[in-house]
């Protein structure tokens, strides 16, 4: 098919989607697999607002503009396995001579030299069509719709479970803000856990896309109301969700008159940017859309001073008694700026739950099935179960989540594993593709967020007890490892989860083809990627990484 063909066919703005099945349209499954994910990032049932490139996470997209979209098709439709092609913030520049196992693409999004990395200059650099907002997995092709942050949302549900419950948040109220693209997977994460959940979002089309997708399970835009069900339900014990058409400030500050006090609280508002994330309190969103277009400087206070409104409430809750833990969009440095001078009196969640996990190499793996084929993924949902019969959360994980979760775009998994078992499924996996017991390639990645492919010190790296909070050689050592080891595509990318200044972090997805020459990539990818986050730890001084240290060999 010609690239104007596959064009009509598959990428008619702003309607994406990847081809399906087993029949190749680029040159080999090495640059069908980026071309699909690409196109599946764009999905309008994948991102959040496929008419600007929008995948998720306030405004990361996937290309800069409508001709990058159509030149990155063309390329790889067209990419030879000696090839390379270079993606600058969203924007196709080049290709370079390479070899069949280094990476195919080679992606830089967002970055800028330290003393120019605030959102104001990148804000410049975008209008002026020179930058895009790449988030993590937006611009680097492996967003995979709310699952993917689902079960890093439900680990840290349970481990605050296990940590202050006594193993169960049954009869136990959690309330969030924020129902977008990673927000939205609290209320599922959270009645997974189960807990009765009640969040806030100011935007109904957001509230009603969870509806529509199962992660949530009602919907009002009465405080009254949703008060009423959830009470109910955490009387009963009963695991259900409710979304509130609201400010999340005015929820907390009613909830706080009713002295309603959850048992956790945290947030996802898209707090990490200011200006085109937050909506600030007491305004319509017709009202916020044109003054974001007006008066940015006017916006930014506003909205920085319902930050520290917001935080100030949730501090409130704290003192009254709620487990209070920042959700990893940056919402306490923007209260602080707004004038609550406590804003970091309660932690981060990576401290408080994700550490440990992040010492074993452990992180949000996951994979898709290029084919289209959900049952390629129960394939490979029983291979993981029969692969590792001891590991019970895993297990208990993947039959809920062939149960609960919709398939939003190409049919994906997520799975947290860690040291070993990475590389382990990987080459299961490609075993599965070469006996033909999956109908076409898979392609594994993962997200940023990730146990040694991040510096991010208001989350990932928050309060390291050698006080490396800021050092980002971690996430580079982890992109140049992966490009040398022969990822199939590779990322880097700055401001992603918290804001411009406040993060860099590395992406990478590996093609699992059934070729020997994947089976050599992935035994060295999978290996490198997870060794990253355990020699990460390891030198910052944490025990449980030295052990695995010792017990993985990575030790020099
Ligand atoms: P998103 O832009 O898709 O959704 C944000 C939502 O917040 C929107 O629906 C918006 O209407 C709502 N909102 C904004 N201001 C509000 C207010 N005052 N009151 C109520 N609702 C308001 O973003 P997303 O992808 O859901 O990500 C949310 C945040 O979480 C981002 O800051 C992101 O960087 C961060 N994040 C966290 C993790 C994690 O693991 N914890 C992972 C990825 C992203």
């Amino acid at each position: 098919m010609d690239t104007k063909s596959f064009i009509k066919k598959f990428a008619t703005h702003p309607n994406y989607k990847s081809p399906t099945g087993n029949i190749l349209h680029a040159k080999s499954w090495q640059t069908e697999a980026p071309l699909r994910m690409f196109l599946n990032n764009l999905d309008n049932e994948v991102a959040e607002d496929p008419s600007n490139l929008v995948v998720y996470g306030g405004s990361g997209q996937a290309a800069r503009n409508r001709d990058s979209v159509e030149k990155i098709i063309d390329v790889l439709l067209n990419l030879e396995d000696d090839e390379s092609l270079l993606i600058q913030s969203g924007k196709p520049v080049g290709k370079v001579r390479t070899h069949s196992q280094a990476p195919r693409v080679l992606i830089a999004n967002s970055n800028l030299v330290p003393e120019w990395a605030n959102w104001e200059h990148f804000e410049k650099l975008k209008e002026d069509g020179l930058m895009m907002y790449g988030q993590m997995t937006a611009g680097s092709w492996i967003y995979i719709g709310t699952q993917g942050i689902l079960q890093g949302t439900y680990e840290t549900f349970a481990a605050c479970a296990n940590k202050h419950f006594g193993g169960s948040l049954k009869g136990k109220l959690l309330v969030s803000g924020g129902l977008g693209g990673m927000g939205g997977a609290q209320p599922l994460a959270a009645t997974m856990a189960g807990a009765t959940f009640l969040g806030a979002d100011i935007d109904p089309e957001r509230i009603e896309k969870r509806l529509k997708t199962g992660y949530i399970d009602k919907m009002t835009d009465s405080y009254e109301e949703a008060r009423d069900w959830v009470l109910q339900a955490k009387d009963r014990g009963m695991n259900v969700s409710v979304g509130l058409v609201s400010d999340i400030g005015d929820l907390l500050e009613k909830l706080l008159e009713d002295d309603i006090i959850p048992e956790i609280l945290t947030d996802q508002t898209s707090a990490h940017d200011p200006v085109f994330g937050y909506v600030p309190n007491g305004m319509s969103l017709s009202d916020a859309y044109c003054l974001r277009k007006n008066d940015q400087a006017e916006y930014k206070k506003l909205s920085l001073t319902s930050m520290a409104r917001h935080v100030s409430l949730m501090l409130e809750m704290k003192s009254r008694g709620s487990i209070t833990f920042d959700y990893g969009n940056n919402l306490r440095e923007f209260a602080r700026q707004g004038g609550e001078v406590d804003a970091f009196s309660f932690n981060g969640f990576v401290p408080d739950y994700i550490r440990p996990l992040f010492c074993e190499g452990k992180g949000p793996f996951r994979w898709a099935a290029l084919s289209g084929d959900p049952e390629d993924i129960y394939t490979t949902d029983r291979a993981l179960i029969e692969a590792f019969p001891d590991n019970k959360d895993m297990i208990s994980w993947l039959k809920q989540a062939k149960e609960k979760i919709q398939f939003q775009g190409l049919p994906c998994r997520i799975c947290w594993l860690g040291m070993g078992e990475r590389e382990k499924a990987g080459i299961i996996f490609n075993d599965l593709v070469k006996q033909g017991k999956v109908s076409a390639p898979i392609a594994i990645g993962r997200d940023h967020l990730d146990c040694g492919s991040v510096a991010s010190p208001n989350r990932e790296t928050e309060g390291m007890i050698d006080g490396s909070d800021a050092v980002s050689d971690w996430p580079l050592l982890n992109l140049m490892s992966n490009t040398a080891g022969g990822a199939t595509w590779v990322s880097f990318h700055h401001g992603g989860g918290v804001g411009m200044g406040y993060s860099q972090h590395a992406g990478m997805v590996v093609l699992v083809d059934g070729t020997e020459r994947a089976e050599k990539c992935i035994k060295r990818v999978l290996h490198n990627d997870p060794a990253m986050g355990v020699f990460r730890h390891s030198d910052a001084g944490y025990d449980i990484a030295k052990e695995h240290s010792k017990k993985f060999n990575l030790d020099i």
